[in-house]
Protein backbone atom coordinates (compact mmCIF):
# COMPACT_ATOMS: atom_id res chain seq x y z
CA UNK A 1 0.00 0.00 0.00
CA UNK A 2 1.03 3.37 -0.58
CA UNK A 3 2.40 5.33 2.55
CA UNK A 4 2.69 8.99 2.94
CA UNK A 5 5.11 11.01 1.82
CA UNK A 6 6.20 11.75 5.68
CA UNK A 7 6.23 7.83 6.02
CA UNK A 8 8.24 7.44 2.92
CA UNK A 9 10.83 10.03 4.48
CA UNK A 10 10.71 8.31 7.93
CA UNK A 11 11.89 5.58 6.30
CA UNK A 12 8.68 3.09 6.76
CA UNK A 13 7.35 0.67 3.78
CA UNK A 14 6.31 2.61 0.27
CA UNK A 15 4.79 0.63 -1.99
CA UNK A 16 5.70 -2.19 0.60
CA UNK A 17 9.16 -1.72 0.73
CA UNK A 18 11.91 -0.02 2.78
CA UNK A 19 11.86 3.51 0.80
CA UNK A 20 15.05 4.68 2.14
CA UNK A 21 16.48 0.94 2.16
CA UNK A 22 15.68 0.64 -1.62
CA UNK A 23 17.46 4.35 -1.96
CA UNK A 24 20.17 3.28 -0.75
CA UNK A 25 23.27 3.88 -3.06
CA UNK A 26 25.55 2.37 -1.23
CA UNK A 27 23.99 -0.72 -1.38
CA UNK A 28 23.99 -2.93 -4.85
CA UNK A 29 20.55 -3.31 -5.82
CA UNK A 30 19.53 -0.58 -8.44
CA UNK A 31 16.80 2.40 -8.10
CA UNK A 32 13.55 0.99 -8.11
CA UNK A 33 11.76 2.61 -10.94
CA UNK A 34 8.13 3.78 -11.38
CA UNK A 35 6.41 4.35 -14.97
CA UNK A 36 3.83 7.29 -14.95
CA UNK A 37 2.01 6.69 -18.06
CA UNK A 38 -0.67 9.34 -19.86
CA UNK A 39 -2.22 9.98 -22.80
CA UNK A 40 -1.17 13.85 -23.34
CA UNK A 41 1.61 16.06 -22.03
CA UNK A 42 0.00 17.31 -18.79
CA UNK A 43 -1.44 14.23 -17.45
CA UNK A 44 1.03 12.46 -15.55
CA UNK A 45 1.86 15.43 -13.89
CA UNK A 46 -1.84 16.54 -12.89
CA UNK A 47 -2.69 13.24 -12.17
CA UNK A 48 0.15 12.23 -10.05
CA UNK A 49 2.85 14.87 -9.88
CA UNK A 50 3.14 14.85 -6.15
CA UNK A 51 3.61 11.33 -6.09
CA UNK A 52 6.24 11.52 -8.14
CA UNK A 53 8.33 13.31 -6.10
CA UNK A 54 7.59 11.47 -3.38
CA UNK A 55 9.00 8.44 -5.39
CA UNK A 56 11.93 10.66 -6.29
CA UNK A 57 12.84 11.47 -2.73
CA UNK A 58 12.44 7.81 -1.91
CA UNK A 59 15.01 6.60 -4.60
CA UNK A 60 13.02 5.50 -7.24
CA UNK A 61 13.64 6.46 -10.90
CA UNK A 62 10.59 7.85 -12.38
CA UNK A 63 9.85 8.07 -16.31
CA UNK A 64 7.25 10.01 -16.98
CA UNK A 65 5.52 8.38 -20.46
CA UNK A 66 3.21 10.56 -23.20
CA UNK A 67 1.31 8.24 -25.40
CA UNK A 68 0.81 11.00 -27.64
CA UNK A 69 2.65 14.25 -27.98
CA UNK A 70 -0.30 16.54 -27.62
CA UNK A 71 -0.63 17.49 -31.69
CA UNK A 72 -4.44 18.47 -31.59
CA UNK A 73 -3.78 20.45 -27.95
CA UNK A 74 -3.48 24.04 -29.17
CA UNK A 75 -6.45 25.40 -31.09
CA UNK A 76 -4.89 27.20 -34.44
CA UNK A 77 -1.70 25.43 -34.33
CA UNK A 78 -0.43 22.80 -36.60
CA UNK A 79 0.03 18.95 -35.44
CA UNK A 80 3.50 20.20 -36.07
CA UNK A 81 3.22 23.16 -34.15
CA UNK A 82 1.02 21.94 -31.36
CA UNK A 83 3.46 19.08 -30.72
CA UNK A 84 7.12 20.61 -30.73
CA UNK A 85 5.19 23.24 -27.86
CA UNK A 86 4.29 20.38 -26.23
CA UNK A 87 6.88 18.60 -26.05
CA UNK A 88 9.06 21.64 -24.89
CA UNK A 89 6.02 21.63 -22.14
CA UNK A 90 6.42 18.46 -21.12
CA UNK A 91 9.92 18.14 -20.98
CA UNK A 92 10.63 21.19 -18.89
CA UNK A 93 7.83 20.08 -16.56
CA UNK A 94 9.48 16.55 -16.37
CA UNK A 95 12.90 17.94 -15.52
CA UNK A 96 11.31 19.84 -12.50
CA UNK A 97 9.62 16.66 -11.06
CA UNK A 98 13.09 14.79 -11.48
CA UNK A 99 11.14 12.37 -14.09
CA UNK A 100 13.03 11.10 -17.54
CA UNK A 101 10.44 12.13 -20.57
CA UNK A 102 9.49 9.56 -23.22
CA UNK A 103 7.24 10.16 -26.04
CA UNK A 104 5.48 7.48 -27.79
CA UNK A 105 4.21 7.55 -31.54
CA UNK A 106 0.25 7.85 -30.81
CA UNK A 107 -1.87 10.64 -32.67
CA UNK A 108 -3.71 13.49 -29.98
CA UNK A 109 -7.57 12.92 -30.28
CA UNK A 110 -6.66 10.33 -32.96
CA UNK A 111 -5.18 7.31 -30.56
CA UNK A 112 -5.87 4.22 -31.70
CA UNK A 113 -6.22 0.24 -29.71
CA UNK A 114 -4.94 -2.35 -32.09
CA UNK A 115 -2.61 -5.18 -32.58
CA UNK A 116 0.53 -2.81 -33.46
CA UNK A 117 -0.54 -0.45 -30.45
CA UNK A 118 -0.82 -3.34 -27.75
CA UNK A 119 2.68 -4.44 -28.93
CA UNK A 120 4.04 -1.12 -28.96
CA UNK A 121 2.47 -0.21 -25.59
CA UNK A 122 3.87 -3.85 -24.37
CA UNK A 123 7.55 -3.91 -25.74
CA UNK A 124 8.12 -0.09 -24.22
CA UNK A 125 7.15 -1.17 -20.63
CA UNK A 126 8.94 -4.62 -21.13
CA UNK A 127 12.31 -2.73 -21.94
CA UNK A 128 11.85 -0.23 -19.07
CA UNK A 129 10.81 -3.17 -16.77
CA UNK A 130 9.18 -0.88 -13.96
CA UNK A 131 8.13 -1.91 -10.21
CA UNK A 132 5.32 -0.21 -10.64
CA UNK A 133 3.46 2.01 -13.41
CA UNK A 134 0.93 4.58 -12.63
CA UNK A 135 -1.96 5.40 -15.50
CA UNK A 136 -5.47 6.80 -16.29
CA UNK A 137 -7.91 5.16 -14.70
CA UNK A 138 -10.43 3.92 -17.32
CA UNK A 139 -13.69 4.91 -17.00
CA UNK A 140 -12.91 8.40 -18.13
CA UNK A 141 -14.72 10.92 -20.82
CA UNK A 142 -11.92 11.48 -22.80
CA UNK A 143 -11.08 8.54 -25.61
CA UNK A 144 -7.24 9.22 -25.78
CA UNK A 145 -7.21 8.34 -21.37
CA UNK A 146 -9.31 5.08 -21.78
CA UNK A 147 -7.17 3.88 -24.65
CA UNK A 148 -3.94 4.81 -22.51
CA UNK A 149 -5.91 2.71 -20.40
CA UNK A 150 -6.78 -0.27 -21.85
CA UNK A 151 -3.02 -0.64 -23.36
CA UNK A 152 -1.43 -0.59 -20.28
CA UNK A 153 -3.84 -3.05 -18.43
CA UNK A 154 -3.14 -5.32 -21.42
CA UNK A 155 0.76 -5.19 -21.14
CA UNK A 156 0.59 -5.97 -17.46
CA UNK A 157 -1.32 -9.46 -17.93
CA UNK A 158 0.43 -10.10 -20.98
CA UNK A 159 3.97 -9.14 -18.99
CA UNK A 160 2.23 -11.83 -16.44
CA UNK A 161 1.58 -9.11 -13.81
CA UNK A 162 4.94 -8.30 -13.33
CA UNK A 163 4.56 -4.64 -11.67
CA UNK A 164 2.37 -3.30 -9.77
CA UNK A 165 -0.69 -1.27 -11.24
CA UNK A 166 -1.94 1.94 -10.03
CA UNK A 167 -4.10 4.27 -11.64
CA UNK A 168 -4.65 7.73 -10.91
CA UNK A 169 -7.42 10.16 -11.89
CA UNK A 170 -7.49 13.04 -14.24
CA UNK A 171 -10.18 16.24 -13.10
CA UNK A 172 -12.75 14.02 -11.71
CA UNK A 173 -16.25 14.76 -12.35
CA UNK A 174 -15.76 15.74 -15.80
CA UNK A 175 -13.10 13.41 -17.08
CA UNK A 176 -12.41 9.96 -14.38
CA UNK A 177 -15.55 8.97 -13.27
CA UNK A 178 -16.80 6.35 -10.25
CA UNK A 179 -13.39 6.88 -8.85
CA UNK A 180 -13.10 5.27 -5.48
CA UNK A 181 -9.43 5.10 -4.10
CA UNK A 182 -7.61 2.42 -2.11
CA UNK A 183 -4.62 4.63 -1.63
CA UNK A 184 -3.17 8.07 -0.90
CA UNK A 185 -0.49 9.68 -1.16
CA UNK A 186 0.46 12.69 1.16
CA UNK A 187 1.72 15.75 -0.95
CA UNK A 188 0.90 18.40 1.29
CA UNK A 189 5.06 19.07 1.71
CA UNK A 190 5.43 18.70 -2.48
CA UNK A 191 1.64 20.65 -3.33
CA UNK A 192 3.89 23.68 -4.29
CA UNK A 193 6.29 21.74 -6.52
CA UNK A 194 3.70 19.95 -8.20
CA UNK A 195 1.99 23.58 -9.09
CA UNK A 196 4.89 24.74 -10.83
CA UNK A 197 5.53 22.01 -12.77
CA UNK A 198 2.48 21.85 -13.98
CA UNK A 199 2.56 25.63 -14.72
CA UNK A 200 4.91 24.49 -17.61
CA UNK A 201 2.00 23.46 -19.27
CA UNK A 202 1.42 27.17 -20.28
CA UNK A 203 -0.52 26.54 -23.98
CA UNK A 204 -3.20 23.96 -21.76
CA UNK A 205 -4.95 27.05 -19.87
CA UNK A 206 -3.38 25.36 -16.50
CA UNK A 207 -5.42 28.29 -14.16
CA UNK A 208 -8.59 26.46 -14.81
CA UNK A 209 -7.09 22.58 -14.71
CA UNK A 210 -5.31 22.92 -11.75
CA UNK A 211 -8.48 24.91 -9.90
CA UNK A 212 -10.18 21.39 -10.43
CA UNK A 213 -7.20 19.71 -9.24
CA UNK A 214 -6.67 21.93 -6.81
CA UNK A 215 -10.08 20.84 -5.35
CA UNK A 216 -9.26 17.29 -5.73
CA UNK A 217 -6.18 17.32 -4.24
CA UNK A 218 -8.23 19.05 -0.71
CA UNK A 219 -10.80 16.77 -1.13
CA UNK A 220 -8.47 13.47 -0.90
CA UNK A 221 -6.73 15.16 1.82
CA UNK A 222 -9.59 15.59 3.57
CA UNK A 223 -10.38 11.84 3.04
CA UNK A 224 -6.81 11.18 3.99
CA UNK A 225 -6.85 13.20 6.55
CA UNK A 226 -3.81 15.66 5.52
CA UNK A 227 -3.53 18.81 3.66
CA UNK A 228 -3.20 17.85 0.32
CA UNK A 229 -3.34 14.28 -1.35
CA UNK A 230 -3.53 12.37 -4.87
CA UNK A 231 -5.33 9.62 -4.83
CA UNK A 232 -4.66 5.92 -6.61
CA UNK A 233 -6.55 2.72 -6.91
CA UNK A 234 -4.97 -0.34 -6.76
CA UNK A 235 -5.43 -3.45 -9.06
CA UNK A 236 -4.75 -6.31 -7.44
CA UNK A 237 -3.18 -9.12 -10.12
CA UNK A 238 -5.82 -11.99 -11.59
CA UNK A 239 -4.70 -15.05 -10.36
CA UNK A 240 -7.36 -16.76 -11.88
CA UNK A 241 -6.09 -15.20 -15.05
CA UNK A 242 -5.87 -18.04 -17.45
CA UNK A 243 -4.36 -16.47 -20.57
CA UNK A 244 -0.77 -15.80 -18.79
ZN1 LIG B 1 -5.25 14.05 -21.16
Amino acid sequence: MLKTASAAIAGTSLLGMEALASNSHAGTSPAKKALIIGAHPDDPETGCGGTMLVLKKAGYEVVSVYMTKGEAGIPGKTHEESSAIRVSEATKASDMLGARPVFMTQIDGSTEINKERYVEMRELIAAEKPDVVFTHWPIDSHADHRVCSSLVYDAWRRLGYNFELYYFEVMSGMQSQLFQPTDYVNISSMANQKREACNCHASQDMEAVYEWHELMERFRGIEFGCKAAEAFIHLQKNKNDLFV
